[in-house]
């Protein structure tokens, strides 16, 4: 392959590795990201994808290493992939597809994969300002659901995403899954109930909950103006009282049928495009 730790400058190298064992070590520890324990410990995650690991690259993310298949050898992309992460003192390991799959925890996996150090944004950095929008969830818990949520507000250009309460791991195989990638594009911040109040005190924007006894039709309400927050509810519960009391305005989506709630993936969706439409209106040169 392209890049050799020989070839490289002295100083912050990394390497080049050949693997074929999951006995070895590095499979190992790689294989332990599975758990959430290992995550928390590593600081660390796995990203699957050739183009998800290159936008990465691109955003700026600390890849610690880049496992690729041996039948990704010759791409030229992934030899590119494979000289940044050296370059920047990574390790690259070249594997047996069987390594990949016992890795990525499934048949027929990517040919590629990155473990990056784990980003959190300090919520005291998140300051809402102009027209920003950023998604609050409490407590959710569903992964497919906190992906689908980060894909959707990269979707839609909100700045980011607050976890209040216990949630589920945003850097979980299967959240970083269904992200397809927005894990790299949309900052993650992490409250206590009691840390996010305090926070909202401070926070001088709009703070729209959504609950099936909102008494506003979400789309009669003024999303511009001032900053958003979005603050949706758990998917077995809805909000508790003391975040529903935080709100300015709780806001209900309308449904027919025999359906007593949306998924909460799909009701931040319906809300995130409402918000954007309602701020479209008034600058259509903002819209793509
Ligand atoms: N049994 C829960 C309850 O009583 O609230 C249902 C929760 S629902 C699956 C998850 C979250 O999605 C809700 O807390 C709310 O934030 C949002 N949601 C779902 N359907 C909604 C609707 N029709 N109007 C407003 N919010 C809704």
């Amino acid at each position: 392959m392209g890049c050799r730790v020989s070839n490289r400058p002295a100083g912050r190298v990394g390497q080049v590795k050949e693997v074929t064992s999951l006995a070895n070590p590095l499979v190992k520890d790689i294989r332990a990201l599975a758990l959430k324990k290992y995550r928390d410990q590593q600081g660390a995650f796995l990203a699957e994808g050739l183009k998800l690991v290159v936008d990465a690259l691109d955003l700026g993310w600390s890849i610690r290493t880049l496992i690729l298949a041996k039948s990704s050898l010759g791409n030229a992309v992934a030899e590119k992939a494979a000289a940044r992460t050296v370059a920047a003192g990574g390790t690259v390991l070249e594997v047996s597809e069987r390594v990949l799959g016992a890795i990525a925890r499934r048949d027929n996996p990517q040919m590629v994969a990155g473990v990056f150090e784990q980003r959190w944004t300090a919520l005291r950095d998140v300051r809402p300002a102009g027209g920003d929008v950023w998604v609050a969830l409490d407590r959710v818990r569903d992964p497919g659901n906190l992906g689908t949520v980060i894909r959707t507000a990269d979707a839609v250009g909100a700045k980011g995403v607050i976890l209040v309460g216990d949630t589920t791991d945003p850097y979980s195989f299967e959240t970083v899954r269904a992200t397809m990638g927005s894990i790299f594009a949309v900052p993650v911040a992490r409250a206590t109930q009691a840390e996010f109040l305090e926070w909202r005190k401070r926070f001088v924007g709009q703070v729209v909950g959504t609950h099936l006894k909102g008494a506003v039709d979400y789309r009669s309400i003024d999303y511009a103006g001032r900053p958003v927050v979005l603050l949706m509810g758990n998917e077995q519960q809805g909000l508790p009282d003391a975040l529903a009391e935080c709100c300015d305005t709780l806001a209900r989506i309308p449904q027919a049928g025999r359906a007593d709630s949306l998924n909460l993936a799909v009701a931040t969706g319906v809300m995130l495009f409402e918000i954007r439409r309602s701020a479209l209106s008034l600058s259509p040169e903002a819209g793509r």
